[in-house]
């Protein structure tokens, strides 16, 4: 035991602060898709796409929306590849723990 306490005091701390600390994801890291909506043209490419179907596109009388929920998105980027506007883009961001549904929904609308 005092063994392993000496050797913990000379090595000191290896481990990171998080969640202190953020932890800045590395380069090239497939997090969250961020859907921008001044640049979406609401063409449903992203929608045929999605392996886990988690985007939906739907038409109403005055507006188009466009919805994605993390929930079952599995981070493959297939959404950014094909969109040809730029209008998907996946970021760094991995904290997506919530206690509510509702709040791993992302929606962007275009009035008609
Ligand atoms: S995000 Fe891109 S692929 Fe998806 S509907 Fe908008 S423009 Fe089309
Ligand atoms: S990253 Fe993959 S699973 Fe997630 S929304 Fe885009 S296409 Fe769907």
């Amino acid at each position: 035991m005092l063994d392993i306490l000496k050797k913990t005091l000379k090595t000191g701390c290896q481990t990171t602060k998080y969640p202190d600390v953020p932890d800045v994801a590395p380069e090239g890291f497939r997090g969250m898709p961020q859907l921008l909506s001044d640049k979406c043209t609401f063409c449903g490419e992203c929608v045929k796409v999605c392996p886990p179907g988690v985007i939906t596109i739907a038409e109403k009388s005055h507006e188009k929306t466009l919805a994605l929920s993390y929930c079952g998105c599995i981070f493959c980027g297939r959404c950014e590849e094909v969109c040809q506007s730029d209008a998907v883009k996946l970021t760094q961001e991995y904290e997506l723990a919530s206690l509510a549904k509702e709040d791993l929904i992302t929606i962007i609308r275009r009035k008609l």
